[in-house]
């Protein structure tokens, strides 16, 4: 078990494409610590840099209490997850996850030992004679979690494992990594683009974007307590509506706006629907409002056709954001826009 810090790794590409502008992070002992950000925004090769698989211009890495920074992939003790598996195709399910432990030069009675073990915990016991391509994306995924499991690497670093599977299976397998990471308990390093893997599987969240911190925290800091428009409008699903007012714009979560008024929600906005997508559970409406359109997340009257809706809030549930997009918590001068609407709804 291992923490990783990482300070100041900068990286380009060709001394033009400016990947990372100097990266500061403490990725804690036994979390699952998530890399999240748009496609682009630097988080593979801030992944391949820490394994050791790409060097960085400037910056150190440390890996528990030592400085790695100058060692090959194999001295750094970390195990390598994939989106693509990265098996070999001509070795059986055995054979793949015992290559990393013949390299390591481990007595066969203890590969043996440690396959065995390894395959009950990905639900593999039966497959060990079976080639990838001989199994489905899922089954291969599980092979390539054994196969990083066996090594008892001091971290896990994974690349977007999960999204070369279908919509179930992926959220089958993330409840499963999940698990899995509470059974190891070791660290996981776990790099998506997708908001809601990241919300659902993390202790921690890292946001990336143009290879620059946002902001990092817990789920639920990130989710309540966002620092920046970009945050706010990249987490959440579907993401925060951002009505503007001049210099200042405001957000307010989807489900946060409700169709009744309550002594908490008595602020109101009207707007014609323009759509409506009846998820089952729930149901999202698209309203064209004088100020922008918003997204409603809301229970379902499968019988509703009416044109217009009004909506509720209340002020606790706006946050604001000055002309650079940076969280305020001054009160701009624009409650007034709704007070009107305010006084009808009460
Ligand atoms: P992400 O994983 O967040 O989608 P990447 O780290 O893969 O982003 O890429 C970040 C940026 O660096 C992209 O603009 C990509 O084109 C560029 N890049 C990545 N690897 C190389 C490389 N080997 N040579 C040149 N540019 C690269
Ligand atoms: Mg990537």
């Amino acid at each position: 078990m291992s923490r990783i810090v990482l300070e100041g790794i900068k990286k380009s590409f060709n001394k033009k494409t400016h990947v990372l502008h100097g990266i500061d992070l403490h990725v804690e002992d036994g979390s699952f610590t998530i890399l999240l950000g748009p496609s682009g925004c630097g988080k593979s090769t801030l992944l391949r840099i820490i394994a050791g698989l790409e060097r960085s211009d400037a910056g150190r890495v440390i890996i528990g209490d030592e400085d790695v920074t100058r060692l090959e992939p194999q001295e750094r003790d970390l195990a390598m997850v994939f989106q693509n598996y990265a098996l070999y195709p001509h070795m059986n399910v055995r054979k793949n996850i015992e290559y990393g432990l013949k390299a390591k030069k481990i007595p066969k009675e203890e590969r043996n030992r440690r396959i065995e073990s390894v395959v009950k915990l990905v639900q593999l016991e039966d497959q060990l004679e079976k080639l990838p391509a001989q199994m489905s994306g899922g089954q291969r995924q599980r092979v390539a979690l054994a196969r990083a499991i066996v090594k008892r690497p001091h971290a896990f670093l994974m690349d977007e494992p999960l999204s070369n599977l279908d919509a179930k299976l992926r959220t089958q397998m993330r409840v499963e990594i999940a698990a899995l990471h509470k059974h190891l308990g070791t660290t996981f390093l776990y790099v998506t683009h997708d908001q809601v893997e990241a919300m659902s599987m993390g202790t921690h969240i890292v946001l990336l974007n143009g290879g620059r911190i946002m902001q990092q925290g817990s789920p639920r800091e990130i989710y309540t307590n966002p620092q920046s428009l970009f945050v706010a409008q990249f987490i959440g699903s579907p993401p925060a509506n951002v009505l503007s007012f001049g210099d200042y714009s405001v957000a307010i979560r989807p489900e946060e706006l409700v169709f009744q008024p309550s002594p908490e929600k008595r602020m109101t906005l009207s707007g014609k629907v323009i759509a409506r997508e009846h998820l089952g559970g729930e149901t999202l409406y698209y309203l064209q409002t004088r100020y922008g359109r918003v997204t409603v997340k809301g229970e379902h009257f499968w019988d509703d056709t009416s044109e217009t809706a009004e909506v509720y809030f209340g002020e606790a549930d706006l946050m604001f954001f000055d002309r650079e997009g940076n969280r305020t918590q001054k009160r701009p001068d624009i409650l007034s826009a709704f007070a009107h609407e305010y006084s009808r709804a009460i």
